[in-house]
């Protein structure tokens, strides 16, 4: 058994031959097998679908009920025999419901990763490395540039800015599913307790958080018609990125714009969009991340999916271990 007869590149996406299956197909399919919410990764209109509970109730947030034709929720650690190929799902640390993709067939096991990281995160459960022969990695932060710094001192300048100047009000962009949600907690956890208010696009996300059990707090909305300017002096508000280039954001008082992700390393890119506070959070894995899971899970051989491919898989083959691009396409950057 090849590797490349146990899953292999189609325009729909990853495809399974024994299994008759994909994996975050981008095009409508019959059998899906999704890692995890992000709209790139989990689109709806598939016949069945096969996901974690949660990546399945957060489709069903995102798309309506009638997403899929048929669902099946895949419990962590648990096998699951689809046309004699067993698949197990496993926690990829990336955001709520999170899950790496381990396919086996006749002795041989590939690990789809879909997005991870391995910075802990409040909000979902850890990666989990699994020995594998080949691990399929993004590498959408693949340069050695790419370093995250403690997502902790990250939220401890906003918090030291919003000390400094109470009576301004800071936005924090982040992507409504996963990022919003950790922004919030990393707050919580730093010991801020006043309310915090947000967009109403994360509003069904946040609940949907919370009613699993994750604490983020009083959420107030910071988009009541009526509220004045002065309701929002010293406030800290969250809001998906493109919220605060729209009329919305003119409501709060003298902003403070903030933006948290891994591309808040690249200050060109920080001024571009006008963030005057940068924040180096992210979701997906930075370049030492990267490496040392490669490393952890043993595998001869690594595919890498979307991102920086030439630059990790050039580092794979100076430490001699087989390495390819799979140019997928259909995936982007959403909650980077
Ligand atoms: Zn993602």
């Amino acid at each position: 058994m090849r590797a490349s007869d146990l899953l292999k590149p189609r325009p729909e996406g990853l495809y399974c031959p024994p299994g008759d299956f994909f994996i975050d197909p981008v095009r409508p399919v019959g059998r899906a097998l999704i890692t995890h919410g992000h709209s790139d990764h989990a689109r709806s209109g598939h016949r069945s679908v096969l996901a974690t509970r949660e990546t399945l109730d957060i489709m069903g947030l995102r798309y309506g009920a009638d997403f899929a034709g048929t669902t099946q929720a895949a419990t962590l650690g648990e096998t699951i025999d689809i046309n004699g190929v067993a698949v197990t799902f496993h926690p990829a640390g990336h955001v709520l419901g999170s899950a790496q993709i381990a396919v086996e067939y006749q002795g041989m096991r590939i690990v789809a990763s879909g997005d991870y990281k391995r910075q802990t995160d409040a909000t979902c459960l850890p990666f989990e490395p699994v020995p594998c022969d080949v691990f399929i990695t993004e590498a959408t932060f693949g340069l050695p540039v790419f370093r995250h710094p403690p997502d902790q001192e990250e939220i401890a300048r906003v918090l030291k800015s919003a000390a400094q100047f109470p009576e301004r009000s800071h936005l924090i962009g982040a992507y409504a599913l996963g990022k919003a949600q950790r922004v919030m907690r990393l707050l919580r956890d730093a010991g801020y307790d006043q309310p915090i208010y947000i967009h109403g696009a994360l509003a069904k996300l946040s609940e949907y958080y919370q009613s699993q059990g994750i604490d983020l707090g009083v959420l107030e909305p910071g988009t009541v018609e009526s509220g004045g300017k002065a309701d929002f002096t010293g406030a800290i508000v969250v809001g998906p990125p493109a919220a605060f280039a729209d009329r919305w954001a003119r409501r709060f008082p003298d902003p403070i714009s903030c933006f948290a992700s891994g591309w808040m390393r690249i200050r060109q890119r920080a001024k571009q969009g006008g963030v005057e506070l940068p924040l180096i959070i992210s979701d997906h894995a930075d370049w030492d991340e990267l490496i040392a899971t490669i490393k952890e899970t043993g595998a001869g051989e690594i595919w890498v999916t979307h991102g920086r491919e030439e630059a990790l898989v050039r580092w794979c083959e100076l430490e001699g271990i087989a390495a390819r691009p799979l140019h997928l396409v259909g995936y982007e950057d959403e909650g980077d």
